[in-house]
């Protein structure tokens, strides 16, 4: 029976490297035996000048996202969307539902935040406010038979620049997250973005689910935010808030 099945975790990324941002999740549940996947939208080429500088740092993306879901033990996965241009169009929406209808199984999606500085992220998170819609829904044809969602989930990127948010679930990675700070800090990210750029932002995301851990009790943590758009989703999001007496500590 589907419901009985382990999750397949499916972390939506802008860029290759925004798994990074939820890399404790993906080690943890790669290490209890789900299946994860790294689904990047883009290959983030717009960090480059137009013409054959961003054909060359595709290929060089290509194998960041490669390695860094290869250290978070999950399966790389990209579409062929160009950078900057994730517009939230039926089109974009429907090349990511087969894409997810093609994983298939019990699928526990983890995407961006609507609030998130960056377009790409923001545009992302837009996109799959339907996505989660359309890929459970039989109604919504595609090349592939719909699939059961079984949980969606918004994680954050940019950080250091968004509006601070109280996110809605807190998960403890601290047994995962030596796994989580060497996804920052791979070769082949350190060949698109220079030797120092990772270990920056692993400080960064170290101080972020540091914080987070702080609050709730645990060495490390990451933060995730209830994913609104499909009448599913609506569901387990009431749920977390709802209890049938006072919480006694
Ligand atoms: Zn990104």
């Amino acid at each position: 029976m589907a419901g009985n099945e382990k999750e397949v975790l499916v972390v939506m990324n802008a860029h290759p490297d925004d798994i990074c941002c939820v890399g404790g999740i993906a080690a943890k549940y790669s290490a209890e035996g789900h299946k994860v996947y790294s689904l990047s939208v883009t290959l983030g080429e717009t960090i480059r000048k137009p013409g054959p500088e961003q054909e060359k740092v595709k290929q060089l993306r290509k194998a960041e996202g490669i390695e860094i879901a290869r250290i978070l033990g999950a399966e790389f996965i990209h579409l062929d969307v160009p950078s900057n241009k994730i517009i939230p169009t039926m089109e974009m929406k429907m090349k990511i539902v087969n894409a997810i209808r093609k994983i298939g199984g019990n699928i526990v999606m983890l995407f961006t935040t609507p609030w998130d500085v960056h377009a790409d992220h923001r545009n992302l998170s837009c996109t799959m406010r339907d996505v989660t819609y359309y890929v459970g829904h039989p109604g919504i044809k595609g090349e592939h038979e719909a699939c059961r969602l079984a949980g969606a989930y918004m994680y954050e990127i940019e950080t250091h620049h968004n509006e601070l948010h109280e996110p809605d679930l807190v998960i403890d990675i601290t047994d995962h997250a030596e796994k989580k700070f060497e996804s920052f800090l791979g070769g082949a990210r350190a060949v698109v973005y220079g030797p120092d750029s990772g270990k920056a932002w692993m400080e960064q995301e170290k101080a972020w689910v540091r914080f987070w851990g702080m609050r709730y009790g645990v060495k490390y943590a990451e933060p995730l935010y209830a994913a609104r758009g499909s009448m599913d989703t609506m569901i387990p999001v009431r749920k977390i808030k709802l209890k049938d007496k006072l919480p006694v500590i």
